[in-house]
C-alpha cells in the first residue's frame, strides 16, 4: 500500500501550525482536550507522523483528520455523534 501524505506546502505547515492551537473540543458548554496523534491513538501503527495529516507524534491532529480520536469517547472523532455539536477552542 503506497502512502500518501498531504503536500509538504507552506499551507499546509500553516494547517498543521493552526492545529496546535485548537485545543479544545467544546461540546454542551464542556471543553474537552483535543487528543494528540500517538499515546492516545490505541492500536494505530504508530509512524513518526500522522498518515493523515502529517503531523508529528505529540502533536494535534489538523482538524478533519481521520485519525484523530473522539476527545470524549476515543473513538474516530471524524463522524463521531459525540462531536455532531462541537465547537472547536483556539487559544488565545
Ligand atoms: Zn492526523
Ligand atoms: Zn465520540
Amino acid at each position: 500500500m503506497t502512502e500518501i501524505y498531504p503536500p509538504a506546502t507552506p499551507e499546509w505547515a500553516e494547517r498543521m501550525a493552526q492545529a496546535q492551537l485548537d485545543t479544545h473540543v467544546l461540546v454542551n458548554g464542556h471543553a474537552y482536550p483535543r487528543l494528540a496523534y500517538g499515546p492516545d491513538s490505541p492500536g494505530l501503527n504508530l509512524r513518526a507522523r500522522c498518515y493523515g495529516c502529517y503531523v508529528l507524534i505529540g502533536q494535534r491532529h489538523v482538524i478533519g483528520c481521520m485519525h484523530e480520536r473522539c476527545a470524549i469517547c476515543g473513538e474516530q472523532a471524524y463522524g463521531c455523534p459525540c462531536l455532531t455539536d462541537s465547537e472547536v477552542v483556539t487559544a488565545q
